[in-house]
């Protein structure tokens, strides 16, 4: 396959928050969100973003929206830069990217009805009014699945399921290059997670667009993803292909997150215990690797250096000092 044209470049990404303490709010540390993460989407490419709860990845989602200002770094969308691009100026990239979140009840105004909630983007940038707009709002529930006479009906009235489908008609309603997806299907029954995934799938091969597809377990992003990077604490462990990643997993984290992944044959080999204890805090993160407090494999070297995320054969890129720099063999 030749490598898709970069719609979403970003580097060294940072986001520190202060935390304060005492009446006078004195700063007393720092928690380190998103300390120095680096990757791209490619047009048309779902790259899966995967780690566990607290390690930075909805950080990373709002500050590639924008919704929050990066401490550090840069956001490339078509090769512009938008990291520090003022309201006005952000403007027209508003209408190229777009974010679901987890919990679809939250993000839908339960004043509004569907309809409303979905044709809301075209009237906000003036591209559909009247009869047009709801001749467009129909073709989008259409396409998610939803019957055109459910726009009358509010939030409330829809399963979880079918309150995903709403927000991702409202994500597609401008016609978005890129759609961010902030752990959407975590809130749903498993059974609904399967058929809002597939309708994720079909509305890519449909439209090209790009997501960046965010999930706290491997198998949720499985199915979607092209390439998937393995977060902790706050920065890029392991980045590859699909089936390299679950194929020849080099990073201890990696290892030990598809080793949780449960599978469907019960004879098939695990690649490794379960991981035990908590992520760290990110307020004092570990020193030198962060995941070294977890790691069976530590060597003295790990809590002394940072590992930087390097390639180690073409597209696979890993951070872990184990066997020259290469990760340990899967
Ligand atoms: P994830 O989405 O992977 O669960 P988050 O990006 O939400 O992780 O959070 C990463 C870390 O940053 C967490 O430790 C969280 O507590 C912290 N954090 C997130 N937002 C803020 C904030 N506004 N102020 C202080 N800490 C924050
Ligand atoms: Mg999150």
């Amino acid at each position: 396959m030749s490598e898709p044209r970069v719609l979403l470049e970003i580097s060294d990404l940072k986001k520190h928050y202060p935390v304060r303490s005492g009446i006078l709010r004195r700063a007393v540390g720092t928690v380190h969100a998103v300390d120095g993460v680096s990757f791209t989407v490619g047009v048309g490419e779902t790259l899966g973003l995967v780690g566990e709860s607290g390690c930075g990845k909805s950080t990373v989602a709002r500050s590639i929206l924008r919704l929050i200002e990066p401490t550090g770094g840069s956001i490339r969308l078509n090769g512009k830069d938008i990291t520090h691009l003022g309201k006005a100026e952000l403007r027209p990239n508003r209408r190229s990217m777009q974010i679901i979140f987890q919990d679809p009840f939250a993000s839908l105004n339960p004043r509004m009805t569907a309809g409303d909630i979905v044709g809301e983007p075209l009237s906000v940038h003036g591209l559909a009014a009247g009869r047009k707009k709801r001749e467009r709002v129909a073709e989008l529930f259409q396409q998610v699945g939803l019957r055109a006479d459910q726009m009358h009906n509010y939030p409330h009235q829809f399963s979880g399921g079918q309150r995903q489908r709403i927000c991702i008609a409202r994500a597609l309603a401008l016609g978005p290059d890129l759609i961010v997806c902030d752990e959407p299907v975590s809130a749903l029954d498993v059974s609904i997670q399967a058929q809002v995934i597939n309708l994720l799938i079909d509305l890519q091969r449909k439209h090209h667009f790009s997501y960046l597809f965010i999930a706290h377990d491997l198998a949720v992003v499985a199915h979607i993803s092209h390439r998937v990077a393995v977060m902790y604490l706050g920065r890029v462990v392991e980045l590859a292909d699909k089936a390299e990643l679950f194929g020849n997993p080099r990073h201890p984290y990696t290892q030990a997150l598809l080793a949780s992944v449960p599978v469907a044959d019960p004879k098939a080999k695990r690649l490794a215990p379960m991981i035990e204890g908590d992520v760290p805090s990110p307020i004092n993160p570990p020193s030198g690797c962060a995941f070294h407090t977890r790691c069976k494999y530590v060597m003295e070297r790990c809590k002394l250096e940072r590992p930087p995320l390097v390639a180690i054969d073409g597209q696979h890129q890993v951070a872990c000092f184990l066997n020259g720099g290469t990760g340990r063999p899967a």
